[in-house]
């Protein structure tokens, strides 16, 4: 049977905690991401999130679901008082303000997480300051990995 020719590529990545550490984006103070699949088409992105000690994920609002499962380490919300432990599977549904943090005590969390929509960074009011979507996040990748010498058609493989 034939596919189809409209069909996407696939993707599969081997090592999806990767040997070369050029490969994680620096996203704030502590706080990486390693691409996935980045889809333009649909307006989502897969990716993982890595947090060391003491790293927080500033507050955002998501207009659109997130499904994240936790590898390794364990993290909570500042709002919520459930902590996602290693392997726990978690759903942030759309409307959900949150602020992501690391306990003192795990020096390293790594995180799936599948975003569709934008994050969408607010203040204590929920007066929105900043926003990212799969657009922004191929941007952060591409400047990332023509700085670190990976070169700029790196990020190609995970955009479909
Ligand atoms: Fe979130």
């Amino acid at each position: 049977m034939l596919n189809p020719i409209e069909m996407a590529k696939d993707i599969v990545v081997n090592g999806v905690l990767p040997d070369d550490e050029r490969v994680w984006v620096p996203q704030a103070e502590n706080v990486w991401f390693r691409p996935l699949c980045l889809s333009t088409r649909q307006g989502y992105w897969v990716n993982l999130l890595r947090v060391r000690k003491s790293g927080i994920l500033s507050r955002h609002r998501h207009p659109a679901p997130v499904h994240g499962y936790v590898i390794e380490g364990k993290w909570k919300y500042l709002e919520h008082d459930w902590t996602a432990t290693q392997g726990s599977y978690v759903f942030e549904p759309p409307g959900e303000t949150h602020t992501l943090t690391v306990p003192e005590d795990v020096p390293q969390m790594i995180t799936l997480f599948h975003i569709t929509g934008a994050m969408i960074y607010v203040d204590e009011k929920g007066a929105v300051t900043a926003y990212e979507d799969v657009f922004t996040k191929i941007e952060m990748c591409r400047k990332h990995y023509i700085a670190c010498g990976l070169g700029p058609d790196f990020i190609n493989q995970f955009i479909r």
